[in-house]
């Protein structure tokens, strides 16, 4: 938009995470969405590379005739198709849906982090997939092969149709709630549900002292995860707050739907890729802790708990917690060189 000439200052209080009255996308200053800040910085503080991690373990047991099973080699390619493409599937979304139509310049600051990490978590399987001399084509391209990715993925965009429209704009009713659709898609299903079955079997392997560096990587891109989906849960419910009407009985049934149907994708993800189970976690498992984990999510922005099912793989949260652990850049190869060493 055309910038006017003025002494006038910004009104914080026309700050909103979407339709900000008087729109300055520029000024940080004054700051209103103080957890956007927040999330920023935590985000440059968890800063890693994949390439910092060793994968010459992995090599090794990969090449290995009887360190893995069939079912095991099975399971991390099926895990790699999946995450493969689903964090370009969240970068489109935060570059091309979220960047576009926050109003926040201290929400667009984190989105913009955010995004570089998506970038990274797409690195990091192609680290993988090459440091095991995987079949790029057979792991990239299982999304549009396999029935349970591709019906989770297709989901997924089903929503960004509307919102990736350039027509769409928000400002009215309907817009609003069709933004806040997405945000519910994005943050609580895609990022807060669908990654998790594919985190357990991860966290399986490194129980079992297999596959180290491509699980700790996958600890490091959960950790970002739950920044993007404290995130998401902060706009979503920083939006609720600005515009109230928007919440309204039909949407939030309509909320807890799609986040039970979720639910019901996940699970059967877990059923057909897991078919036999693994590392002791079998069907009913996968569908009781993604029951778990989807109450959670729908208690964080104040909807009802739909299933009450105890966690069936505490470990998770344990695996979860170690994230906020000091040790956990014990194995990194570099260490970062912070402010002022640049040597000319
Ligand atoms: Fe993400």
């Amino acid at each position: 938009m055309p910038i006017t000439k003025t002494s006038a200052k910004v009104d914080i209080n026309a700050r909103r995470v979407i339709n900000g009255a008087d729109a300055d996308v520029i000024q940080l200053y004054p700051m209103k969405h103080h957890w956007a800040w927040e999330a920023y910085n935590v985000g440059n503080a968890n800063h890693w590379l994949p390439t910092e991690i060793s994968m010459q373990k992995d090599i090794e047991q990969w090449n290995s005739p009887t360190v893995l099973t069939e079912d095991e080699r099975k399971a991390l390619k099926t895990v790699l198709g999946f995450f493969t493409t689903a964090d370009s599937i969240a970068a489109n979304n935060v570059v091309l849906a979220m960047y576009k139509h926050v109003t926040s310049p201290e929400c667009r600051m984190y989105i913009l982090r955010q995004a570089y990490e998506e970038a990274i978590h797409t690195h990091a399987y192609q680290y993988i997939v090459e440091s095991l001399g995987l079949d790029e084509g057979e792991i990239f391209n299982m999304y549009r092969e396999v029935d349970a990715i591709y019906n989770k993925d297709a989901f997924i965009l089903s929503f960004n149709e509307g919102i990736f429209n350039s027509e769409f704009k928000t400002g009215t009713f309907d817009a609003d709630q069709k933004f806040l659709e997405n945000m519910i898609v994005f943050s609580l299903v895609l990022e807060g549900i669908f990654f998790y079955s594919s985190f357990a079997v991860m966290f399986g392997f490194q129980r079992q002292n297999k596959m180290i560096g491509a699980s700790e990587q996958i600890q490091y891109i959960m950790r970002d995860e739950s920044q993007h989906l404290n995130f998401g849960i902060n706009i979503i419910n920083t939006i609720k707050e600005e515009q109230p009407e928007l919440w309204t009985p039909e949407f939030q049934t309509h909320a807890i739907d799609l986040v039970k149907q979720a639910v019901d994708l996940e699970a059967k993800f877990a059923a057909e890729v897991f078919p036999k189970g693994i590392f002791g976690m079998n069907a009913e498992g996968f569908r009781k802790y993604i029951e778990h984990i989807a109450d959670r999510r729908l208690a964080r922005v104040g909807l009802p708990a739909q299933f009450n099912t105890p966690n069936p793989f505490p470990w998770m949260s344990e695996a979860i917690d170690l994230n906020k652990e000091k040790n956990f850049f014990e194995t990194r190869v570099t260490e970062y060189k912070v402010g002022g060493t640049l040597d000319w």
